[in-house]
């Protein structure tokens, strides 16, 4: 497969840090400063790819075997980008490796040969100039023009004595077209081939695990069948959100990459690095918020004429030329960029997009924030909860769920001036098909995930900042007239907050933070707990999205199981647990209606028991992370699978940038700092029956038909895995023969204690 993995010196090299669910990346890299005309013009020609392939797939020095031209020049611009070598640098090691392979090589001479050579690979670039204020793109009608048009602000920069320099522009973006990466990718035979991946897969009914499953992909089938037909057309989403390129808190620079993502390739490989597209970037000091839409007018130029079809690309699998069309089926982003992308409010009483004007908000006086609740609503209308006033708001609740509207109706309101809830109608609307489209615009559940975990452990542990609870918010509670218990005693000297069912003991937090600290995780699963968790204080510090996501959805009902009353522990739990079921690699659709009945409970719940001060917009957006949003679901949780895979997967011999190298543990040896204690046998023998439970990949095998046989071969006889054995009921695939060997260790401990009782061979003399 060719190596596509260049890419990374825009996109990988960076360290991801992040805070307040906006995800920095800090590049380790130089900046992307090459000009244009670093690149030649290549791309243009179909036959020229093919001759750089040629050329590319030559040795490194005649008679070596181990590198082509190609693969020694992606590897050594991956270590460039890797650590951040100057092109000075690159060029000068560059020429030093050309002297020291034997004559005939055919190494670079410089870095602007390189980038000829990595151009032709399908990435060159447009840069675009823009005006500052975000008005337009110098592009089309404005290309020559040295003013914008709409706030008069020059083109040029100016410099620190007021004068402007001419040529050198104000603010650029820079585009990276994607129809030529797209035509790349059909060149590939292996990538071409993986490409029509979703419409070789086999889709179990009633289970959605790939967008293919979603209601959006069949609508694009269904509704233009001559573009569903054809399964080479790609079906794209689009990401983006902020981050700060250098990473330092006083730098108020912000960089916006807009990524798309390719869904006919199979998961594991769409979440890739190398396949997730960057198609813009956009920097400057400040964000470009609900002005996105200009920048993005090239890149839906684009989308528009690969919806029209793009003649003659060339399918190296099939080897032949088609026409290649494609679809962006929606756009995933944290809550903020949502309200950019999608045009619509996302703060004040109407900050929920799927409620709209019904959004469930009420103003506190004290606390002097919106909150958002009334999740009583969502339950079936004879539910007891909404006849119970105390625990809610002090009345009943007999309202319905607000319904969503649809494209069509969003499209009809921005465009006749009802915009009470949209800022602006957004440029998505330019595809002819989008307005069609079930779902537009995806939350991402990270980072609500991530919002909604802070709010939790903020509370519980009162951590300044992040604590919902405090005397504005019992005085609210008093307003409100209910849970009176609760509101302030003003003594003497100080205020006295009575303790609610959310609150912990100072002990308690104590025993909360104890028990993060000494949580042992495997390695990669997530950042070491125990860094994160300040003693003195009793505070959990620092938690990065990927954290929160662990927290919530393993660590934190064991943290809070002892320590928390019944009915707020019940909630926080219910609440983790939903979190767990929608970030499932599979959902099944079937549950999915339980799963949102279940949230609304979880909800209601959490309003009886917490303080409304508690509900910001995130907590209310949970309710709407179900039917209508699964797809955000899965395509987040690959995000967040596939970092860890990353790490311990080598994507062919070349080292990706950007990643953790991956620490092969060895099996015997103990993590560090662990004392080895003897098990007696009986323990053993549990925690491998545990284990293999518990191990997913176990699963099918324990559900399948084999299983009886394979159990009773098992206890049976040590030497089970003859090949005979099997044959009554199948034969078993390699995979599986390869699979039965390795658990046989594992397997004779578990099954070990059957085995005495029947009083065969005693597998456990074996491996003790
Ligand atoms: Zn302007
Ligand atoms: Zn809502």
């Amino acid at each position: 497969m060719l190596n596509w993995e260049w890419i990374y010196c825009f996109i990988a090299s960076r360290n991801v840090e992040e805070d307040d669910g906006h995800s920095r990346y800090s590049f380790v890299s130089e900046e992307i400063d090459m000009d244009d005309n670093d690149f030649g013009d290549f791309g243009s020609d179909p036959y020229e790819f093919a001759n750089v392939i040629g050329d590319g797939d030559q040795p490194v020095y005649p008679g070596c075997r181990k590198y082509t031209k190609l693969s020694a020049l992606v590897k050594l611009y991956n270590l460039k980008a890797k650590h951040g070598m100057s092109d000075v640098c690159f060029t000068e090691l560059l020429i030093l490796q050309g002297d020291l392979l034997p004559e005939g090589n055919t190494i670079p001479t410089s870095m602007y040969e390189a980038k000829k050579t990595l151009c032709a690979l399908g990435l060159s670039y447009e840069k675009m100039h823009a005006c500052p204020n975000d008005c337009i793109l110098y592009r089309k009608e404005y290309e020559d023009s040295t003013n914008c048009p709409t706030c008069g602000i020059s083109r040029w920069k100016q410099g620190k004595d007021s004068i402007l320099k001419e040529g050198v522009p104000a603010k650029v973006v820079w585009y990276f077209p994607p129809i030529p990466r797209f035509k790349r990718m059909f060149q590939s035979h292996e990538t071409a081939k993986s490409l029509t991946w979703h419409a070789a897969r086999k889709s179990i009914e009633g289970q959605m695990s790939h967008p293919a499953d979603s209601p959006s992909w069949k609508l694009l089938d269904d509704k233009w069948p001559e573009f569903g037909n054809e399964p080479r057309n790609l079906r794209l989403a689009l990401s983006s959100d902020g981050f700060n390129p250098h990473s330092s808190l006083s730098s108020r620079y912000s960089c916006w990459p807009v990524i798309l993502v390719t869904y006919n390739l199979p998961p594991w490989l769409c979440m890739k690095l190398k396949f997730m597209m960057l198609t813009l970037l956009i920097s400057g000091p400040k964000q470009p918020g609900n002005d996105i839409d200009v920048y993005l007018e090239p890149l839906i130029d684009d989308l528009k004429s690969l919806w029209v079809g793009i003649r003659g690309v060339y399918d190296a699998h099939n080897g032949e030329y088609f026409t290649l069309r494609a679809a962006l089926m929606w756009t995933i982003n944290d809550f903020s960029a949502y309200g950019n992308l999608s045009g619509c409010v996302v703060k004040g009483y109407k900050a929920c997009p799927i409620c709209g004007d019904d959004t469930p908000s009420h103003r506190l006086k004290n606390g002097h924030k919106i909150c958002y609740i009334g999740h009583r609503k969502w339950l079936p209308i004879n539910h007891p909860y909404r006849r119970q006033r105390a625990a809610f708001n002090g009345k009943p609740e007999y309202g319905i769920p607000p319904e969503p509207l649809t494209g069509e109706e969003v499209l009809h309101m921005v465009e006749n001036g009802d915009r009470v809830c949209w800022k602006k109608k957004s440029i998505f609307f330019d595809l002819e098909y989008w307005k069609y489209l079930p779902v537009r615009h995806a939350l991402d559940v990270m980072h609500i995930e991530k919002n909604v975990c802070d709010s939790i452990i903020g509370t519980l542990l009162e951590i300044p900042g992040k604590n919902k609870d405090g005397i504005a918010a019992r005085l609210d509670l008093l307003n409100m007239g209910v849970k009176t218990d609760l509101q302030p005693e003003y003594g003497e000297r100080r205020t006295r907050l009575p303790p609610g069912p959310w609150n912990l003991s100072k002990a308690k937090k104590r025993e909360v933070c104890n028990s993060f600290y000494g949580m042992k995780v495997p390695e990669g699963y997530s950042s070491n707990i125990k860094n994160l968790v300040s003693l003195q204080d009793s505070r959990l510090l620092g938690l990065k999205s990927h954290d929160c996501h662990t927290l919530m959805q393993q660590l934190l009902p064991v943290a809070i199981r002892s320590v928390l009353e019944k009915p707020a522990r019940y909630a926080i739990t219910r609440l983790c647990f939903f979190f767990n079921a929608i970030c499932a690699k599979t959902v099944d659709v079937s549950k999915l209606d339980k799963l949102e009945a279940d949230v609304v409970v979880t909800l209601c719940l959490l309003e009886k028991y917490f303080p409304p001060s508690f509900f910001d917009i995130m907590v209310h957006l949970v309710v709407h992370l179900n039917r209508t949003r699964p797809e955000g679901c899965i395509a987040e949780r690959y995000i967040a699978e596939e970092a860890v895979e990353f790490c311990t997967q080598h994507l062919s011999d070349v080292s990706t940038v950007g990643v953790p190298s991956s620490q092969k543990m060895g099996v015997s040896k103990p993590l560090s700092g662990c004392t080895v204690s003897v098990v007696d046998q009986d323990l053993l023998n549990q925690a491998h029956l545990y284990v293999l439970e518990n191990t997913e990949e176990v699963l099918p095998y324990i559900e399948s038909s084999l299983h009886p046989k394979m159990v009773e071969a098992l206890v049976c006889t040590s030497d089970w895995l003859r090949a005979d054995e099997f044959s009554f009921y199948k034969e078993p695939t390699d995979d599986e023969v390869e699979f039965y060997k390795e658990m046989e260790d594992m397997t004779t401990y578990s099954i070990g204690a059957q085995t005495t009782q029947r009083g065969s061979s005693n597998p456990l003399t074996t491996n003790t």
